[in-house]
């Protein structure tokens, strides 16, 4: 059912300055994630009364806009959630252990996951957990959905599309991308961790 809503941010919107602004953190959240909520809603709309009609023609469409609006919507509430004006730092305990294990080093896993950031023309780069060959990755999405991989849960995204940066660092992405670095929410992040592996190893 398409009763999707916006969720609040758990933080009030100018707490993550200076690293991401006040009026960055409004437009990003009540205009950009807002327009994804509807989206999935009305595509969520379309295809409940085309199943009522029996008529599916444009049920492929709104597919599509599920998979766009849906993923739209999700990693944005990851995003708000991985923040947080005491963030910071770098992950301790059972994830630091992971992302050694996994990719050699703190410092690799974040070299690697800088480059996912600064890749695409707009997307994400996500830190996610791979539930089949159970391990950690990085990956590098453009728009919201091009480049998944089905088996993985996300459990860090950064937004690297130009109205999350644009405002406040021009086309300086990298210091965009080392800002959110200072503020990310890393018991978040390790409760994500610890939730995905209680079920899947
Ligand atoms: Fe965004």
């Amino acid at each position: 059912m398409s009763g999707h809503e916006l969720p609040e941010l758990p933080y009030d919107y100018d707490a993550l300055e200076p690293h991401i602004s006040e009026q960055v953190v409004r437009w990003h959240h009540d205009t950009h994630h807002q327009g994804y909520v509807n989206g999935l809603n009305s595509a969520e709309d379309t295809l409940e009364e085309n199943r009522e009609s029996g008529d599916f023609s444009g049920s492929d469409a709104a597919m599509r806009s599920v998979s766009h609006n849906g993923c739209g919507h999700y990693l944005h509430t990851l995003f708000w959630e991985n923040m947080h004006p005491d963030g910071g730092g770098e992950p301790e305990g059972a994830l630091s252990d992971r992302i050694e294990e996994d990719f050699g080093s703190y410092e690799a896993w974040k070299g690697e996951f800088k480059e996912a950031a600064g890749w695409s023309a707009g997307g994400w780069a996500l830190l996610v957990y791979d539930t089949v060959s159970k391990q950690l990755r990085n990956l590098a999405v453009q728009k919201h959905n091009d480049g998944a991989l089905w088996s993985a849960h996300p459990i860090f995204a950064v937004d690297v599309w130009e109205h999350s940066y644009y405002h406040d660092y021009g086309p300086d992405r990298g210091d965009f991308v080392d800002n959110v670095f200072e503020v990310v929410n890393w018991d978040e992040v390790a409760e994500n961790y610890d939730k995905v592996t209680s079920i899947y190893e």
